[in-house]
Order: structure tokens, then sequence, then C-alpha cells
């Protein structure tokens, strides 16, 4: 197994992804993933503030809090005005409240001085996938995965959202070395993968570390980590 990443190819990428949906299906692509002009431009604003709810918390608890936010407030500057006190006891069920509710205020206040007032990521969608990806982490609160989903997901840039299966399985088949930080690791990944199978990879791979490849207790009998996989005690 490689240790550094250093082996694999954008073929051998291609033909991991090709196994995968061998083993799971193919990965349909919806109507809400990816690029679309004619989409309301506040669907961008909000897939970013689900995402940072989304941060650290199961996802039924994430659907709960949006749900509460966009509820609550008529607007975007609704929240960003509201007290973060008050935020914060909406999202709650999300986790973190205090820290999710001035990350959420603090991107709000970040696009709506980017764009002159508006509430729009659409300028993001005109910038180079890095720039892009530098725009959303250059906001205090906001990392590679987080910027990553929403660029992957709703602009249907390549970038790989590496969330805590993606990280485990990678590193197992030593797409990623061992030491990466998650940061390093979206840096890995974005290299390597090319940029049609962001999506369908990152979304094989959570298949393939939830019904495999858990963190503990493995199960290793599957045909696609006879091919990939030799890393310790599996
Ligand atoms: S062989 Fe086991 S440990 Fe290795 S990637 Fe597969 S399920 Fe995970």
């Amino acid at each position: 197994m490689s240790q550094d990443g250093a082996e694999w190819t954008a073929t051998r990428v291609r033909t991991l992804h090709d196994d995968l949906v061998d083993l799971y299906g193919p990965v349909e692509t919806t109507e809400a993933h990816g690029a679309d002009p004619d989409r309301d431009p506040a669907e961008g604003v909000r897939q970013l503030l689900t995402t940072i709810l989304s941060q650290n918390v199961a996802d039924q608890n994430t659907a709960r809090a949006s749900e509460n936010l966009f509820d609550t407030y008529a607007d975007f500057a609704a929240i960003e005005a509201a007290e973060v006190a008050e935020l914060a006891e909406v999202i709650r069920v999300a986790g973190l409240p205090e820290t999710k509710a001035t990350r959420i205020q603090r991107a709000l206040s970040a696009i709506r001085e980017e764009t002159g007032g508006a509430y729009s990521l659409a300028f993001l969608d005109a910038m180079p996938t890095a720039e892009a990806k530098a725009w959303l982490t250059d906001i205090k609160g906001i990392g590679p995965k987080t910027a990553s989903v929403v660029l992957n997901f709703h602009f249907g840039k390549p970038t790989m959202a590496v969330d805590t299966h993606v990280e485990r399985v990678s590193k197992r088949f030593g797409l990623v070395p061992e030491s990466a930080s998650n940061a390093r690791a979206h840096d890995v990944l974005d290299s390597v993968v090319p940029d049609e199978l962001t999506y369908p990879l990152h979304v094989l791979l959570i298949e393939h570390g939830r019904t495999h490849c858990s963190a503990r207790n493995p199960d290793c009998d599957n045909p696609v980590c006879a091919a990939y996989c030799d890393c310790e005690g599996c």
C-alpha cells in the first residue's frame, strides 16, 4: 500500500470508482446537485448555513435545526440581525449553538459585504474552484469540508468533501497519507480524483465506510477491499 498516495493515478481512481459502482450501484445526481443558472440564488446561501449546522452532528439533528432556522426567520437579514443568544436557541438541536450561530452570522455578513447587499453566493460560480474555496474558508469557522460541500454539491465544482468516512477509507486504501490532516486530505484528493468523479466518489466512499469499513471492526470481506486495501490488521 502506498504511504503517500503517490501510486494513485487518475486512471486507478477511475478503476476504484468503477469497482465501487459494481458493489453499490451508480451514484445518481439530482436536480439539486450542480450548477443551474435558473436556480434561486438564495439556495446556495441556505446550503451554506445548513452545512454549518451539520458540522459534527447527525443528519436528523441538522434537518431539525435547519427547519427551525428557516421557519423562525423571515429572511437572511433577520438571521444576521438576530441576537446571538436567540439564534443559538433556535438552532440548539444542532449542537455547539453559540459557535454555530456566530458562524452563521459571520458568513451572512461576509456574503452581504461581498455582494454589496445581496444574500447570494452566485458570484462563486464565476470563480475558479480554488479561489471560490479560498473565499469561503477565509470566513472563520468555515473549513475545507464545509466549503467543498457547498462548491461541489451546489455549484458542481470539482472539489471533494472529505468527511470522516471518506478520510478513513481513503487512508486505508493509501489514497491519502495516514498522517494527513483533514485539510491535507482535501488537497490530496482534489489533486488525484478526476473532476467528474469528485461527487460520485465522495458518495461511494461514504457508502463503503458505512457498509464495510467502519472505524472499529471493519468487515473486510468484499471484492473492493481485496483489490485496494492491505492495511494492517484487516
Ligand atoms: S480491508 Fe477492511 S480496513 Fe481495509 S478498507 Fe476494507 S474494510 Fe476497511
